[in-house]
């Protein structure tokens, strides 16, 4: 038995007529938890209980925080959650709901998980939130399932934050023998922590993240996915956030899910696919969920954008044209 369950890998109709490939969905959403987040999360957690852990200790308002808290519930295991003030109160209530401790401290996420590691006592497992092995482990099983699901596709969509999820999906390629399989991995042009890390050849800290898709929002990646880009055939490209907000608008409307614009980046990065990978025609992008959007909060976003025009006909904006990288 895991913490997370086996998800449903569904051929979209829609997104296959839009864009004349067969575009699957993996549907991470529907995890305890609301994200992938529990893959690796549940996993680490495992572990550390199985080491003699008696409290889970993790400093995120978000995905990750949820799953921690998730997870400790279910294996018995006190949970401490450190957020930063500018956690929403819909998300504290979240995590509280699972029955763990939420501090709230510090003005960003650095000063939250500063408090975090300052609080660890004898008997404490810190689970970070995408630079632990343990993670990517866990996450890997997400491409097993896939690989049991169909057959074998020519390339893989995900979104990258601080890169947990995409180190688990080559490791996941590795196990299942489709290491040759490429990876468009997904970032919003406001939050290219990625991008400007592949360009500059090491993680990078960016001084500041602008954008609506928060959980994208790490100021610098895990290192472990700038080596695994001269290892793996990845192409990394942005989205604006109107793109995204547009992806998880779709998701809604044709599959009837609801997902933050983290999520619907990477559906919307299909509109890349036809310059980057011209010849993929079978492909699986990782719906990776997200409880940090309400419907309220998406319906606003896409008013404000006056969202009318399709991602994956429209053009994409000069804006992200000069931002994306030329690595290959
Ligand atoms: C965490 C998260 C991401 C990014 O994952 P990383 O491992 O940080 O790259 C993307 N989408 C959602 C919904 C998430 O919770």
């Amino acid at each position: 038995m895991t913490l997370h369950i086996e998800t449903p890998l569904i051929n979209s109709r829609a997104l296959s007529l839009r864009t004349g490939r067969t575009v699957l969905l993996k549907l991470e959403g529907l995890q305890p938890g609301g994200s992938f987040k529990l893959r690796g999360v549940g996993f680490a957690c495992e572990e550390h209980k199985h080491r003699g852990a008696r409290r889970f200790v993790t400093a995120s308002g978000g995905n990750a925080g949820y799953a921690v808290a998730y997870a400790g519930r279910e294996l018995g295991i006190p949970v401490t959650v450190v957020v930063p003030q500018t956690t929403s109160e819909r998300a504290r209530a979240l995590i509280r709901g699972e029955e763990a401790e939420v501090i709230v401290h510090g003005a960003s996420f650095g000063e939250s998980n500063d408090h975090a590691l300052s609080i660890l006592r004898d008997g404490d497992a810190y689970l970070h939130a995408f630079d632990d092995p343990l993670l990517w482990e866990g996450h890997a099983t997400m491409v097993e399932e896939i690989a049991r699901q169909t057959e074998r596709p020519d390339l893989l969509v995900c979104s990258v934050g601080g890169g947990g999820l995409l180190a688990g999906v080559i490791e996941g390629l590795r196990r299942v023998g489709w290491s040759d399989i490429p990876v468009l991995a997904v970032e919003t042009a406001g939050a290219n922590s990625y991008d400007q890390a592949l360009k500059a050849g090491e993680p990078v800290t960016l001084p500041k993240i602008q954008s609506v898709a928060t959980s994208l929002g790490a100021n610098k990646v895990t290192a472990r996915i700038v080596t695994l880009a001269k290892e793996h055939q990845i192409r990394n490209c942005l989205v604006t956030d109107a793109e995204a907000i547009q992806g998880s608008v779709t998701l809604l409307e044709e599959h009837r899910l609801l997902s933050e614009p983290a999520c619907g980046a990477s559906v919307a990065a299909l509109a890349r696919v036809p310059e980057y990978f011209p010849d993929a025609q079978r492909i699986v992008v990782i719906a990776c969920g997200g409880v940090g959007t309400t419907s309220q909060q998406l319906l606003e976003w896409s008013d404000f954008y006056r969202l009318e025009c399709d991602p994956l006909t429209a053009s994409h904006s000069d804006e992200v044209n000069s931002l994306e990288s030329q690595q290959s």
